[in-house]
């Protein structure tokens, strides 16, 4: 999540911009997931890839390999056809 924190006012105002990167997990479901990549495609941050190993199915499921990169912007889930991937924000 992106903040920008405004301090004083009028044209003089200053804007300080923060990168607050949650904690984040991701849920797979591999009896839905057919291993597309599409999810892996659309995050813009990397923090997800295809497993190299092949599950039960044979089927390459995403993997959070750098999930501290994770924003929680759920762009996987949207783009997920399938229902497979959620991401919950860690406790
Ligand atoms: S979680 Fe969804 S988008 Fe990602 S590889 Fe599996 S089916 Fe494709
Ligand atoms: S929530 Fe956003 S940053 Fe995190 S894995 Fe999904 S697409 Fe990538």
């Amino acid at each position: 999540m992106r903040i920008e924190v405004v301090r004083g006012g009028g044209s003089s105002a200053r804007i300080d911009k923060e990168f607050m990167v949650k904690r984040c997990e991701v849920f797979v479901n591999e009896e839905f997931c057919k291993g597309c990549g599409i999810c892996v495609h659309f995050c813009p941050r990397q923090a997800i890839v295809l497993s190299e190993d092949f599950n039960a199915k044979g089927v390459n499921v995403p993997i959070p390999a750098h999930i501290e990169k994770c924003t929680g912007c759920r762009l996987c889930e949207l783009y997920c056809p399938d229902f497979a991937i959620a991401i919950r924000e860690a406790e």
